[in-house]
């Protein structure tokens, strides 16, 4: 089967006064509506990969991931959808919660692994599929240079012009496609990066290996609130105000930091009177469903 989705990911404009206020005007892309499992950035992300995967006539995907990775559930079903094999190492004891159940749901078949070991990924893979010429290795997090290809062609989508584009940034490889995307199409668009980590400085070196020409962009590093997966009260409330005004699902890891920072950037006039800001939603709302506890 061919390996493609038809990509459905509207841009829709945000009202709210603090936006007026400011004359700004906001829009989100709609990237987790590419699809209900394999989404957001994760489908741009594993397009290219899986593309060589089929054109080396491998069968088998390997890959590795948290307990809650995104990444895992959008390998298994997209594993399912085109008719591979799937394994996902997953980091840790044996853990359940309801992204591997999902990830079950679609066949993958879950090798947990100590800490220790799950430090090396490509030693792991030798140990256990080396003499498997049908597995296909695939990075933590989809991250490679197919996966940035995956992603500039969300440029190539859009029909507006904006001033800013911002994405939430895990392993870079989504934010270095953007940017080369937005080279490409030479727009001056200027890009903002929302890394999810502390310390997240070191996320430059890491986009910047996956672009095709040195560019200029932004990192807010100040807006990870403790760490990845780290939450706090104020976090959450900003989630749940704007999914009720909204209509639309973020979730703490990801795209509510990113959002965050938006409203919080707003508010402090970093933006230009006039300016034309685009959000990225790169999906991942199934990780909610590993934080409901935090929203009590
Ligand atoms: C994985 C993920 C990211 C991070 O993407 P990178 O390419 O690793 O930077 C951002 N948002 C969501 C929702 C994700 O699942």
């Amino acid at each position: 089967m061919d390996i493609s989705l038809d990509i459905y990911s509207p841009v829709q404009q945000i009202n709210n006064t603090l936006f007026i206020d400011k004359g700004l005007k906001v829009f989100i892309k709609r990237d987790d509506l590419i699809h209900p499992m394999i989404s957001g950035n994760k489908w741009r992300k594993l397009k290219y990969v899986l593309r060589s995967a089929r054109a080396q006539n491998k069968t088998h995907l390997v890959t590795f991931g948290g307990a809650f990775s995104n990444h895992l559930l959008a390998t298994a079903a997209a594993a399912a959808k085109f008719g591979f094999k799937a394994t996902g190492f997953v980091r840790g004891e044996d853990v359940q919660n309801d992204t591997l159940f999902l990830c079950k749901l679609h066949g993958m078949q879950l090798i947990y692994t100590n800490r220790d070991s799950y430090r090396d990924k490509k030693a792991l893979f030798d140990d256990v599929f080396g003499s498997d010429e049908n597995a296909f290795f695939i990075d933590e997090g989809g991250a490679s240079a197919e996966g940035a290809q995956g992603c500039s062609e969300l440029v190539n989508e859009l029909t507006e012009t904006y001033d800013h584009i911002f994405c939430a940034c895990g392993t870079g490889t989504t934010a270095a496609g953007i940017i080369n995307g937005i080279t490409l199409n030479v727009l001056l668009t200027h890009f903002n990066a929302v890394p999810v980590f502390k310390n997240g400085e070191f996320i430059r070196d890491e986009i910047d290996r996956f672009l095709s020409v040195p560019a200029k962009y932004t990192l807010h590093t100040g807006y990870h609130f403790g760490g990845y997966a780290k939450t706090d009260p104020q976090l959450i409330q900003f989630i749940k105000q704007f999914v009720a005004d909204t209509g639309v699902l973020i979730e703490p890891v990801y795209t509510g930091k990113m959002l965050y920072a938006i409203y919080d950037l707003a508010a402090k006039n970093h933006f230009a009177p006039g300016s034309k800001i685009l959000a990225i939603h790169s999906g991942g709302i199934w990780g909610l469903l590993g934080m409901k506890d935090k929203f009590v």
